[in-house]
């Protein structure tokens, strides 16, 4: 089981201004030219005092889709065919960047991790297919709205309101009736992927509200066949809910549901990732449906969480506090 936190500082939108940069990346050593590991944000209540925060890795503005997927995902996808399980997710407050950094843009160039992450897996599994092993690949894509969990392979009209159920398998955890699609090329994943991108967005009255409140989880399974044994291991990658403090936005009863539930997973979450980064014996996963569902900590398991942040003053105490979040998964 391991963990790596990484931070990801996206760049300046349209309607910012450079002269309300707070945020910066910094090499942790003396060397001005050595790799960021460091995120440099000022205290709110005294400009002159820094705070640092210590990452496995920090990404500027100016880093590249490709540059995230040579570093953090490319080593997910040689896990995953040594039959290790992965999770990779990113963290953050609604505007800085989540779905740029997991699904990204349309151009070859701003793809991002999940449509790299799969490219990467057909990419191997051609390899190791032409070295006389069989690889299938299966997909399921699901969210997570208000606790409970719906198929986002099925169109909205079909959702219970209860969402589907979660059933103990020996002793892995399973979302019970989830579609399994097979995916053979990147093409394949892209047709399945993009459909189901709009059963999440179509079935909310606020179209962005809704899909900064749920967590949208991509489960890919690959089978790997040699002779008569098959190995399966699974990579996730989830777009998680904006971790904005819900409770301060608006507080019309459906809100405080959403917050609760959202602030709860993201609470188990951190714990968990804690846990496994700290090497505690007790992961506690077992206390949302969200950590129920990962593998995390399981089957040797590689964590990559990236947390998002945006640059400017505007953001100063949510970014504090997502760098307090991830700062305590920090490895000791
Ligand atoms: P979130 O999912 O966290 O709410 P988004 O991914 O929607 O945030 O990003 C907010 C805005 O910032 C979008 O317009 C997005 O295109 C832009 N953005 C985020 N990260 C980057 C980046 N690394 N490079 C360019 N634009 C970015
Ligand atoms: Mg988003």
């Amino acid at each position: 089981m391991s963990v790596r936190v990484v931070a990801r500082i996206r760049p300046l939108l349209k309607q910012e201004s450079a002269s309300d940069i707070i945020v910066h990346a910094a090499p942790a050593g003396a060397d001005p030219h050595g790799a960021p590991t460091v995120v440099k944000i000022p205290n709110p209540k005294n400009d002159a005092e820094q705070f640092s925060f210590q990452f496995n890795s920090v990404y500027g503005a100016d880093a590249t889709q490709q540059q995230v997927f040579d570093c953090e995902v490319a080593p997910t996808v040689k896990h995953l065919f040594n039959g290790g399980d992965v999770t990779l997710f990113a963290y953050g407050v609604t505007g800085t960047g989540k779905t740029h950094t997991m699904r990204g843009g349309k151009s070859l160039a701003d793809r991002g991790v999940i449509p790299r992450l799969l490219s990467g897996i057909f990419r191997r599994g051609r390899k190791v297919m032409s070295s006389g092993t069989h690889i299938e690949v299966r997909m399921s894509y699901y969210e997570i709205y208000n606790d409970r969990v719906y198929d986002l392979f099925e169109p909205p009209e079909k959702r219970t309101a209860a969402g589907l159920p979660i059933r103990d398998n020996g002793g892995k955890s399973v979302v019970v009736g989830l579609t399994e699609r097979p995916c053979e090329t990147l093409k394949d994943f892209e047709t399945l992927y993009d459909a189901a991108n709009i059963n999440r967005s179509t079935s909310a009255t606020k179209l962005n509200a809704h899909s900064s409140r749920s967590h949208a989880i991509l489960c890919v399974k690959l089978h790997q066949t040699t002779g008569e044994t098959t190995t399966v291991s699974t990579a996730s990658a989830i777009d998680l809910a904006g971790s904005e403090d819900n409770r301060r936005t608006e507080n019309n009863k459906d809100r405080m549901v959403e917050s609760a539930s959202i602030n709860k997973s993201l609470f188990v979450l951190a714990q968990c990732v804690e846990a496994i980064s700290r090497k505690q014996p007790r992961v506690p996963y077992r206390e949302s449906k969200m950590t129920r569902i990962l593998s995390l900590g399981q089957n040797n398991g590689l964590t990559v969480m990236i947390l998002n942040l945006a640059p400017v003053r505007s953001y100063h105490l949510d970014t504090l506090s997502s760098l307090n979040f991830a700062n305590r998964t920090k490895k000791i």
